[in-house]
């Protein structure tokens, strides 16, 4: 089962993901997560997105794409994966098409999560407000200003159409 899951930042994708991996017992690829990895043990690809992830914007296209290439090769990836956060851009849908095609691959689904904004919102306060209860480190892009601008990103840029074309064929 190979999977993508769409949807603003804030929806639950992550959620939703990790549940989807585990009753398929296939892994959860997320790019948020494995950028944040980088981002954490100081790589040269977590240098070059560590500034662009804290105001909210798009890490360019050509850096999450070899990461995800690279991933989806890993033998845990053999049969199947639920992407979470990728593609988020037309060109980043355009690579895993060609990425796919070269390993004779496709996907099963694309899922889009649609949650109101308002919502969202709310829900990121939340998260920030419980980590911080809990004693966890908060997203340092987990706030209202930073929300905003990670929101737009993703009304600019998502691959929506792009996506449910290729699904669907
Ligand atoms: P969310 O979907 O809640 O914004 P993520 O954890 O998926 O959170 O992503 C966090 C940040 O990582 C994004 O704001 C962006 O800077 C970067 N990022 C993650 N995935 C991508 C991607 N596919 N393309 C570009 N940047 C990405």
């Amino acid at each position: 089962m190979r999977l993508v899951l769409l949807g603003p930042p804030g929806a639950g994708k992550g959620t939703q993901a990790t549940r989807i991996a585990r009753r398929f017992s296939i892994p959860h690829l997320s790019t948020g997560d494995m950028l944040r990895e980088a981002v954490a043990s100081g790589t040269l690809l977590g240098l070059r997105a560590k500034d662009i992830m804290a105001r909210g914007e798009l890490v360019p296209d050509e850096i999450v794409i070899a990461v995800v290439a690279d991933r989806i090769d890993h033998g845990d990836a053999e049969n199947g994966f639920v992407l979470d956060g990728f593609p988020r851009t037309v060109p980043q849908a355009e690579a895993l098409d060609r990425e796919l095609a070269v390993r004779g691959i496709r996907l099963d689904a694309g899922l889009e999560l649609e949650v109101n904004e308002d919502v969202l919102l709310v829900r990121i306060r939340g998260r920030a407000e419980q980590a911080a209860n809990q004693g966890q480190s908060v997203r340092h892009d987990d706030n209202p200003e930073v929300f905003e601008t990670r929101l737009r990103a993703y009304r600019a840029n998502r691959p929506r159409h792009r996506i449910l074309r290729v699904t669907r064929t």
